[in-house]
């Protein structure tokens, strides 16, 4: 007889089933999750006090980190973390440098960590009730908050917890084109598939929006040709006499508008979309309108902000993240939607998740209000991030982060060597380094763009600052995301120094 059938029959009382010390439940249990915790971090504490990356390339740790994820025999906690604090620890970008501005990759506030481990151990899943029963409630009521916060009537908006703005925004452009075809052709996509007239639709959104409204286009089987881009202005908005044009010609074409995307902060410039002008478009045509403020939806706490946000609330869906502008670790973002009826045009009942019994008994299961079947529970960082520090806590820091740039924007624009694309809206301040000197070869601009993409690449080689660069107008760029509350106007400086010393010294041959 096997251990396992011998203990099913009780014979050997004193046998412990393996889980018992890797899993909790158990006094051992306890004991070691508390070991690995305080191990975990002190592995995080051992190395944020350092620069903001290593400098390790590519090949290197592909080196580096060459072992067996899947030995015969395990090595143990204290070794298995020590190994990982070591090669992959060190070896990652520190979030919280005040130099590590590159990306829209922020710093985690530290009651969002704490929520991040308490969501993981109790592991609910976020599908069905009885899954997550009191985070089924947290959920409803952060989705609740953040629709008045964006000023929806709470009695008729609804939304879901999302894994980021791809996933929000895919909803969106899912239940707009449902809604469109259910309300032209009085047919329901989910379960008859896509009209004859498919490849007429049409979804607009500003040359200066995110890649995601294409990819939604494609998923949605509309193809990324569906995407109509339409012109920006001088401050990279969507301009709504362009999109009026648009719209005449597609209607000359006897195409069929459905979505009208408007950004409320672009990945690099932050720039804001003129949503109430867009609204009065959407209208007119009878167009969904959703807004993507995965990076500017957090301007919503800010009374200093909030106005640059004015119309949000004639969206019919918006996409917010919590994992940019609001500090909290990946993922973690939002979907909301003005009138959740819209949610019927992808309903669905699956008799083991959320038996169409439950509904009727007021239980609420949210897999209907999700792409996602299992899913985390995400709503807890942004619920006790906001709770520990309040509306004007979390609101303080993302103001702080605005006003950074504007400081750096014009240290920038004060620097013969440097020049700035555009004054930023956001925290995104985009520049390049200018060349001082002049040289028959290097007077074209791919020698001043070879420049600015050797400067970026050698900041991040040698750990100086993790900077991101982009293309403006076709040239090379240098851009800093200034996410993080703890970097000071000095600390920009002193990266700008950096950039300097590099471009000039790229310039006079001092480095091949
Ligand atoms: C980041 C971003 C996205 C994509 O969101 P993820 O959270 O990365 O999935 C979409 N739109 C905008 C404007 C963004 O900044």
């Amino acid at each position: 007889m096997n251990d396992h059938r011998r203990r099913l029959r009780g014979d050997d009382a004193a046998e412990t089933p393996p889980g018992v010390g890797t899993f909790l439940g158990t006094g051992a249990g306890s004991a070691a999750y508390r070991r690995a915790m305080d191990a975990a971090v002190d592995a995080v504490l051992d190395v944020t006090a350092d620069g903001p990356y290593s400098g390790a390339t590519y090949d290197e740790l592909a080196d580096e980190l060459a072992v067996d994820p899947l030995p015969e025999t395990g090595e143990g906690l204290d070794e298995t973390l020590a190994w990982v604090r070591e090669h992959v620890l060190a070896n990652s970008v520190v979030t919280s440098h005040p130099t590590c501005v590159a990306h829209l990759q922020c710093p985690t506030a530290i009651p969002a960590l704490a929520a991040e481990t308490m969501l993981s151990a109790v592991n609910q899943s976020m599908d069905s009730w009885d899954q997550s029963p009191a985070a089924t409630v947290v959920e409803e009521t952060m989705v609740e908050e953040l629709c008045s916060l964006f000023g929806y009537d709470t009695d008729a908006a609804d939304g879901v917890f999302t894994s980021g703005g791809t996933a929000s925004n895919l909803l969106g452009l899912l239940l707009a084109r449902d809604r469109y075809v259910a309300e032209t052709f009085d047919r329901r996509v989910q379960d008859e598939g896509l009209p004859a007239e498919a490849s007429d639709l049409r979804i607009l959104c500003s040359d200066t929006g995110h890649f995601t409204a294409e990819q939604s286009a494609a998923v949605l089987g509309l193809g990324e040709e569906a995407v109509v881009s339409v012109l920006t202005d001088d401050d990279y908005r969507m301009d709504p006499e362009a999109l009026d044009a648009e719209l005449e010609r597609l209607d000359e074409d006897g195409k069929r508008p459905f979505a009208l995307v408007a950004t409320a902060g672009t990945t690099d410039f932050g720039s804001v979309d003129p949503l109430p002008a867009l609204a009065d478009r959407a209208a007119d045509h009878d167009l969904w309108f959703h807004v993507d403020a995965a990076y500017g939806g957090a301007l919503a706490v800010s009374d200093t902000h909030r106005e640059k946000l004015a119309g949000v609330d004639r969206a019919d869906s918006v996409a917010v993240d919590f994992h940019k502008l609001l500090y909290q670790p990946i993922s973690c973002g939002a979907f909301l939607v003005r009138d959740g009826r819209h949610y019927d045009l992808i309903d669905r009942n699956a008799s083991y998740l959320n038996p169409e019994t439950d509904e009727a008994a007021g239980v609420p299961n949210l897999v209907g209000k999700s792409l996602a079947t299992t899913r985390r529970f995400d709503a807890l960082k942004p619920f006790v991030t906001f709770r520990t520090l309040g509306r004007e806590g979390v609101a303080e820091l993302v103001d702080y982060t605005l006003a950074l740039a504007d400081d750096v924007a014009e240290l920038v624009e004060r620097d013969p060597a440097l020049e700035l694309a555009a004054d930023p809206t956001l925290n995104a301040v985009v520049f390049r380094y200018r060349p001082l000197r002049s040289h028959p070869d290097r007077e074209t601009g791919d020698w001043v763009d070879a420049v600015n993409r050797r400067i970026r690449d050698h900041l991040l080689e040698r750990g100086l600052g993790v900077v991101a660069r982009t293309e403006v107008d076709g040239d090379a760029y240098l851009k800093l995301t200034l996410l993080n509350p703890q970097t000071t106007v000095d600390d920009v400086a002193d990266l700008l120094v950096s950039v300097k010393q590099y471009g000039a010294a790229v310039e006079s041959e001092v480095v091949e």
